[in-house]
Parts: structure tokens; sequence; C-alpha cells
């Protein structure tokens, strides 16, 4: 049976706001950071008092290229800004200083994976923009407040075709986008402290059309998840309206949190006449080649293509790989590794597993863990020559090694007396003791129930505090329990 969903194509285009992590604003010194006390990083620029000049942020640049280069960009050789003029309070200026027909960064794509499969989705531009300050209007009930440390500070603006189709997709593309500029290190990509804010743009068409729908547009969409469900509000809410008769009209809309529905703010007949033009107290910015190639060859390896190394030369699977290259941190430490172990399955098992759990329960980042790439190296070493078992190890030896940089995992064993024996008597006796306490079990085994066999290395695991190899009296039992 095919529903009404199926007669209809949703279309989505997203624009990403990033705030770039520089230090200060983009025309001007003032701190730009986040939490300071309201109107404390405003200087006479920021607060535009008359004869100001604005001087670009260099590294501003830098950041929006190095995103461009990461998404297969053209970067553009020639820059100038223009002004977006408008009336608001907290923009000072009575403009907003951003790239207007000529953004930094052209076309380029981000690689999602969704249910579906792996796909390509289409950007349109990156461009470069000062953001406005803030509007505050939930502290009196007859005053607005403003607040202007904001105002100044450098976005990009990351805006894509309409090229996704669902909200999953749409949600993926957000994810990898915020995964990118963390990595890159060119935005914090912090959601809840706005950082990072998406306008949803919706629209739907008979499936088979290739004509774009009416769209209707969901600004400022603060968390992933709401982003999700406001596209799947807006495409039910448009086939629905559709379906009884009705027509979709173009409209500015935001979301409500609370009831996971959109509602219109105000309808958008004709475009914004922002009487746009050069911004005169800029020289335009010309990049060379030069410079462009700088900043490619300073890229780090990008998580697309380690997960495609960690697969193809590491043999690691899919999910293993994906997992260390879901933060930068994570992949730093996993490369770190390699130069002292080839059992990578095991590397990859260790950081996804007892290190990523220590490091999320301790609150701290992996590069204020005090434990070493090669103590990891040397604790797998110990596993693997059955010195220890992998238990034994992450939770009895682990948790000593984070305490202490100069522990040294073979002393922590030693000392808490934790060696994995393989002296056969010391063995034996575990074993008859373990075979001791369950004839019942023993002569189920030996009718045939051969899952037993799990039973007693437990056992023995249990009375050796850890101490027996299993691998070892798993075959002692055997032999015992057979004869
Ligand atoms: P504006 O700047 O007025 O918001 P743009 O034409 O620059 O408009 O488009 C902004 C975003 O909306 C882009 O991401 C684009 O892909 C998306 N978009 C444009 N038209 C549609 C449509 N009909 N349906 C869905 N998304 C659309
Ligand atoms: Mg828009």
């Amino acid at each position: 049976m095919t529903s009404i969903s199926d007669k209809y194509e949703a279309v989505i285009g997203l624009e990403i706001h990033a705030q770039l992590a520089t230090q200060s604003k983009l025309f001007c010194a003032d701190d730009a950071s986040f939490g300071a006390a309201p109107n404390t990083h405003i200087s006479e620029i920021t607060l535009a008092h008359p004869g100001t000049l604005p001087k670009l942020n260099k590294k501003a640049v830098e950041y929006a290229v190095k995103l461009g280069l990461a998404c297969n960009c053209e970067i553009s050789k020639y820059n100038f800004f223009a002004r977006k003029n408008y009336f608001y309070p907290d923009l000072p200026k009575g403009w907003q200083t951003s790239q207007h027909t000529h953004p930094i960064c052209i076309g380029g794509t981000v690689l999602i994976k969704t249910e579906q499969g792996k796909r390509l989705i289409q950007m349109h531009h990156i461009h470069l923009e000062e953001d406005a300050g803030k509007s505050i209007h939930d502290v009196y009930d007859d005053y607005t407040c403003v607040d202007l440390n904001r105002a100044g500070t450098p976005l990009v603006e990351i805006v894509s075709e309409p090229d996704m189709h669902t909200a999953d997709e749409a949600w993926q593309y957000v994810n990898e986008i915020r995964k990118l500029v963390r990595w890159l290190g060119v935005s914090d990509g912090n959601m809840e402290e706005g950082s990072l804010r998406c306008d949803a743009n919706v629209s739907i068409r008979l499936k088979g059309d290739t004509k774009l729908g009416t769209r209707a547009e969901v600004k400022n969409l603060n968390s992933t998840r709401n982003i999700k469900k406001a596209i799947e509000y807006e495409i039910e809410r448009m086939i629905k309206l559709v379906e009884s008769g009705g027509k979709v009209q173009q409209q500015t809309r935001s979301f409500d949190a609370s009831t996971d529905t959109t509602f219109s703010i105000r309808d958008k007949e004709e475009a914004n006449d922002y009487r746009y033009f050069p911004e005169p107290d800029l020289a335009p910015l010309n990049l060379s080649d030069e410079y462009i190639n700088s900043l490619k060859s300073s890229l780090p390896a990008l998580p697309n293509d380690l997960i495609e190394k960690y697969q193809t030369q590491l043999g690691l699977s899919e999910y293993d790989a994906e997992q260390l290259c879901s933060e930068k941190e994570i992949a730093v430490f996993f490369e770190n590794v390699l130069p002292f172990s080839n059992n990578y399955k095991a590397v990859a098992n260790w950081i996804n597993g007892p290190i990523r759990s220590y490091v999320n329960d301790a609150k701290i980042s992996l590069e204020e863990l005090s434990f070493l790439p090669k103590q990891l190296a040397e604790l797998i070493a110990m596993i693997d020559e059955g010195k220890v078992n992998f238990s034994v190890a992450s939770s009895q030896i682990f948790p000593e090694l984070v305490k202490d940089k100069n522990a040294s995992a073979i002393d922590i064993a030693t000392n808490k007396n934790l060696l994995q024996t393989s002296d056969n008597s010391q063995l034996e006796s575990w074993i008859n003791e373990a075979i001791s306490r369950m004839p019942d079990k023993v002569k189920e085994y030996q009718k045939g129930k051969k899952g037993l066999i799990g039973l007693f290395v437990g056992e023995v695991k249990k009375l050796s505090k850890g101490k027996a190899d299993p691998k070892k009296v798993t075959e002692l039992l055997q032999e015992k329990l057979s004869g």
C-alpha cells in the first residue's frame, strides 16, 4: 500500500551559522569569547562610534578557508564585504558587514551516512559575516535588554543546496558539519551556547517533480534534536495542508520545543530590501595561491579519510573506525598508540571501551588523561603474552595506571599479585576445587552438555581471582572432565 507520504518528496536546504573560534572579533580586537558579563567586550568599534574603522581578522579568514578546503569547496581569491542595511537595537552600526555576492568558499560537499547508505550532500557556499548582539526579552516585563558582547563576533554561514530529503539526512548533515568544525578547530560547535545555529528550509513536491515547491524557513534551531523535530513537523504539516486542498505559503517560522511544533512569525512575500553595497571602509582581500596551498597542507587528516584508512590498512571494522574518528582527540590518541602496537583491534577496543568510559565519567578530555599511548601498548602486550587477562587489566591495572603517569603495568600486576599463573599444579588445585563444588554439573557435562565448560572456567576464574589463564584452564578442564 502506498501511503500519502510516498506521494510526496520533501526537499530541505540548511543554513548553518558557526561562530569561529578566534580570540577577537571579526573587525576589531574585542574579546570574542562567550559568557562574559553583559556589555564588557564592547570597544568604540563594536559600538560603532563615529570615525571608527574596521580591520579584518586574519584568523577568521584562515578558518573559513580551512573549512572550505576540508569540504572541497572552490576558494574565492577575490573577496570583499558588503553592508547589509537594517535597523535593529542589537545592531549598533545599522548594518551587518557580510559577504554578499562573493562568498569566500563556493560549492563543496559533505559526506553523510544514513540507514540508506552514504551520500554526498551538495553545498552552495560558505561566507564570512559578523554576528549581531543579543536582545534579551525575558528579564523585565517592560524592557528589552541588549548585550553587545556578541556584536561583531565572526561567523561563517554554511549554506547547502536544497539537496536533503529527510529529517534524518538533515540531522546527519548537521552532525557532520559540527564534527568537522570541531575537528579543524575552527569553531567549538557548541549548540547550547549558540556557536552553531541552524535555519531549516523545507518544501514538498510530488515525487518525480523537478521544480522546487514553496518553502518555509524555520529559524534559529539550536540543537540537533530540534532540527530533526522541526523538519519532521514541517513535512507533515505541508503534506496535510496540500492534501486538504491548501497551498504552502512562503513563510518564516519558529520552533516551539515544548510541543515540537512550528508557528509562523512572518509571511515572506517579497525579499527584504537590505540595500547591499560594498563596504567602503574595508579594502578587497586577495588570497594568493601560495596562501591557499599553505593552508591546504596545514589541514589535519580528515575524519572520512581516516575511517577509510583504518578499514583498508588496519583491517578494522567500519564501526570501530567510525568510533575512533568521532572526535579528533580520539583519533589522535589512537594514532599515537600505533608506533608501539600492531594489535590494532585491541587498541581500538581499549580506546572505544574502558578509556572512553573513564574520561566520560571523570569529565576530562583525552588530552588530560595521564595514561600514555605507550602504557596502553604495554598493557595490550601483557594480555597478548598471557600475563594478565583483559578483565583484570581493565578493572584492576588500568585504574591504577591513570592515577600515576610513571606507574608501570607490570609492576602493578606483580605487586597486586595479578599475574596469571601457568603453573600447572596451581591451576590444577583450582580446577579440582571447582569441580568438587559442582558434582551435578560434572555429571551433566559428561552426559554431553558441553556448554557447561564456561561455568567451570568461570568458577576457576573466581577462585584464582583472575590469575588463571582462561585458555589454559579450558584445556585442562576439558582433559580432566573427559577423563
Ligand atoms: P535566503 O537567503 O532568502 O534564505 P536562499 O535562496 O539563499 O534564500 O536559500 C537559503 C537556503 O534555502 C539554501 O540552503 C537553499 O538550499 C534552501 N532552499 C531554497 N529554496 C528551497 C526550497 N524550495 N525548498 C527547500 N529548500 C530551499
Ligand atoms: Mg535564509
